[in-house]
């Protein structure tokens, strides 16, 4: 038995895949505050990738998860939204052989295991140039729902984060889902690589 993988939470409807983006990522947006190109890290089936992509960033959403994938692509297709996905692993970006201005993470570190944490910034740093931009939506330590992903603290998003990056914002935030109307607490960082 054990946890069920991403694949098989897919075929149901997950409590993230809310049809909609984050409003943390709309207000981003709306400030003005996401530059150029953007890679969607863990993008689920799409929405905050094919609303980016319909504001004019050409975006990248890649997710291991071939359903999520599928239907991310369907969903661009029906909306006619140029956002591009692939199939691809966080943890070894590489293989995209592409540099992006910022990154997007909405649910996916709050994923990861301890040992993972640092994997995943190495990963970053081969899509993301220095100046380049990573904003990452995650549950807050705060949050008492006990059904969820893992909390995360502001000292954790520092730790992991320390060498090589700037915190440029750390605020609480909301993490939208289907189970509570207020959905959860939450943080956004926005971290700026520095070297
Ligand atoms: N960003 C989406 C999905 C959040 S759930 C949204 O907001 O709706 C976390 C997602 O990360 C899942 O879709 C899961 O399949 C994906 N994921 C988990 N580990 C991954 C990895 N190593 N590489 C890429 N995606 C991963």
């Amino acid at each position: 038995m054990g946890m069920p993988t991403f694949d098989e939470m897919y075929l149901g409807q997950p409590a993230w895949d809310v049809d909609r983006p984050q409003e943390a990522f709309v207000a981003l947006a709306q400030a003005g505050r996401i530059d150029g190109s953007v890679l969607d890290v863990g993008c689920g089936t799409g929405e905050n990738a094919i609303f980016l992509a319909q504001r004019g960033h050409r975006t990248l959403g890649i997710d291991l998860s071939r359903v999520a994938i599928d239907r991310a692509r369907a969903k661009a297709r029906a909306r006619r939204s140029p956002a591009e996905f692939a199939v691809g692993d966080a943890l070894d970006l590489t293989p995209l052989g592409r540099a992006f201005d910022t990154v997007i993470d909405s649910g996916l570190f709050h994923a990861f295991e301890d040992d993972e944490r640092p994997t995943f910034v190495h990963s970053l740093r081969a899509v993301l140039p220095v100046g380049g931009r990573y904003f990452m939506l995650c549950f807050s330590h705060e949050e008492t729902d006990e059904q969820g992903p893992r909390r995360i603290s502001p000292l954790e998003i520092r730790a992991t984060f320390a060498d090589g990056w700037r915190v440029e914002e750390l605020a609480a935030a909301r993490f939208i889902h289907r189970r509570h109307v207020d959905g959860a607490r939450a943080w956004l960082a926005a971290l700026v690589r520095t070297s």
